[in-house]
């Protein structure tokens, strides 16, 4: 998650445009080189961007994964889709979960093995990083994909408005993962019985 809406929009703005230049981000808004620099510091560790010289563009996603099946339940995926959930690992292999239901699921099963994992902002559509992401689950909006649904969101606040909205509870990585997981054991043990 992003700490300020001058990263967020500077994210935007390389997201757009696919590169942008430290001094042009500096005289947009009106701050220091440094202060941009310190921005662009956490967008690189959160694997968004990458530093260029004299600038900034958005991180090459190694090469579009042909699949258009979800990897964990093989339903059909929509590449690009609102609800996907891409999984980076080395060799420049992806994997493309249909929602973070799967995309949590596989996460777990893989491990160590994931060097990145995206998601999209619910809002905005942005794609974000899912380690840094928020999840809502239980909420009363349907999106039709994998229960229990997992929504979500990049940033702190949308995500407790849409809570407020919408119903739901609000977890962080680790405690989605461990929520979905939880939830589909919960599962195959009461059909066992
Ligand atoms: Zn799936
Ligand atoms: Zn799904």
């Amino acid at each position: 998650m992003l700490k300020s809406e001058r990263q967020e929009q500077i994210y935007q703005m390389v997201q757009e445009e696919g590169h942008v230049k430290i001094r042009d981000l500096s005289n947009k808004f009106a701050v220091s080189e440094m202060t941009i620099h310190r921005d662009l510091k956490l967008l690189t560790e959160q694997g968004l961007v990458k530093k260029i010289f004299g600038g900034v563009q958005i991180l090459e996603q190694p090469k579009e994964a042909q699949q258009n099946q979800c990897v964990y339940c093989h339903k059909p995926v929509s590449n690009g889709g609102k609800l996907t959930y891409q999984l980076i690992l080395p060799n420049n292999q992806i994997e493309v979960a249909c929602c973070a239901h799967c995309g949590l699921l596989r996460h777990e099963q893989l491990g160590g093995d994931v060097l990145q994992a995206l998601c999209h902002d619910f809002m905005t559509n942005t794609t974000i990083s899912a380690t840094a992401a928020w999840f809502v689950m239980d909420t009363s909006l349907q999106m039709g994909c994998c229960e229990p649904q997992v929504l979500t969101f990049g940033n702190q606040n949308y995500a407790e408005n849409f809570v407020k909205g919408f119903g739901g509870v609000l977890f962080n990585f680790e405690e989605a993962t461990k929520r979905v997981v939880q939830v589909m054991h919960a599962d195959c043990c009461s059909t066992q019985k």
